[in-house]
């Protein structure tokens, strides 16, 4: 039985949809990520979760339990929100007692629990401080704080890693998960961030418009995305995106476009009977081969964009721009001619409707 399970959940405000018809199962002392742009419902989802949201259609079931009615309280969930949501009258202190005041725990437990968990996540040097007199960091880890000191069962994580920078998220990423694993939670994350779910979660959901465009373990993205959007969003450098025809040359099978030809005879089980249709090709840079001579598809390098130990080159294949990555120790410039071969099975083919159909079809 699947810890959060949401059926057929539609949110709305006023006319706005801002959760869709959507079902999730989420499992028992799962990390779970729900990715996606600014507005595509993943805070609205987590407060449904929470209960301080209720869907206008559908269910919401905790632990088997349909909890649609169920107050915030009775639904052991914590969550931390996006804004942080410390109380700035109140030391750090009495923002963790906060939370356990209103389970009516006593003061020692109360103290017991603070304690554990200022030392777990090593702010018990900060406990009669205010939030104005703590940095960045630290009030993130007072808010993560205040969610943990509950020990529910169920950890809401509302782009938790949002206050911070780019080294300081590296650390809280592996520091969350393994406090998540160490207090065996199920917790479900909202991030807009590829690189913050991929490298924490178990699973991840990508979210667009209020729906759920793919679930599926962090890696399935990378290797078989459902479609374009995915594609692109969880394509780190720039995806290449070529509109191509696929042709039938002397038994040959090409995806062409303009100059640019690419032999995919090797995948005609998949795309024989598609010969003549208007197909997208999806190219990331790392995954292209580059040689100073043939064979290969001719280029030329328009310029060299250097980023430490790889360079990413823009070329020119047949009069179709492109981004490439390449190790450093090549010395490229401007002008020069390359040959490239896109690996065949790290490619994307998606049809004319943007849905994919290599490889993730096989
Ligand atoms: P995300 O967390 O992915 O950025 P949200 O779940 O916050 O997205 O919002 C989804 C959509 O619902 C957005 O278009 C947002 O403007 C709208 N929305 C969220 N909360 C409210 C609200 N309380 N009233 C009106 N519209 C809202
Ligand atoms: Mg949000």
């Amino acid at each position: 039985m699947p810890e959060v399970y949401l059926e057929n959940v539609t949110k709305r405000y006023g006319r706005h949809v801002a959760v869709k018809n959507l079902t999730l199962k989420i499992n028992d002392k799962e990390f779970f990520s729900l990715l996606g742009p600014p507005g595509s419902g993943k805070s609205t989802i987590l407060r449904l979760i929470a209960g301080l949201e209720t869907p206008d259609e559908g269910n919401i079931y905790i632990d088997g339990r349909l909890v649609n009615n169920v107050p915030p309280l009775e639904r052991d969930v914590a969550m931390m929100f996006e804004t942080l949501a410390l109380y700035p009258h109140m030391t750090v202190y009495e923002n963790l007692a906060f939370p356990l005041r209103k389970l009516n725990l006593s003061e020692e437990e109360i103290r017991d629990r603070i304690k554990e968990t200022a030392e777990l996540l090593r702010i018990d040097h900060l406990l009669d401080r205010r939030p104005a007199q703590l940095s960045g960091g630290e009030r993130q880890r007072v808010a993560l704080g205040r969610a943990l000191v509950k020990r529910s069962k169920i950890l809401l994580l509302d782009e938790p890693l949002g206050h911070l920078d780019a080294k300081l998220r590296v650390y809280a990423r592996v520091e969350i998960k393994k406090i998540q694993r160490r207090l065996e939670q199920t917790a479900i994350m909202s991030t807009f961030s590829i690189t913050d779910a991929a490298t924490i979660s178990d699973r991840m959901g990508l979210m667009s418009r209020g729906e759920l465009l793919q679930v599926d373990e962090p890696q399935v993205f990378f290797e078989k995305p459902r479609n374009l959007f995915v594609a692109r969003y969880v394509s780190s450098l720039p995806l290449n995106v070529i509109p191509c025809i696929l042709e039938d040359r002397g038994g040959k099978l090409l995806l062409t476009s303009q100059g640019f030809e690419l032999d995919v005879s090797r995948l005609s089980a998949i795309l024989a009977e598609r010969v003549g249709e208007k197909l997208i090709l999806g190219i990331r840079p790392s995954v292209v081969e580059v040689r100073n001579a043939p064979p290969g598809i001719e280029a030329v390098v328009d310029a060299i964009e250097p980023m430490g130990s790889e360079n990413i080159l823009k070329i020119n294949a047949g009069g179709i721009g492109m981004f490439v990555k390449v190790s450093a120790i090549h010395r490229y410039k401007s002008g020069d001619k390359i040959w490239i071969q896109p690996m065949l099975d790290k490619i994307y083919i998606f049809d004319e409707r943007e849905e994919a159909i290599y490889p993730y079809s096989i």
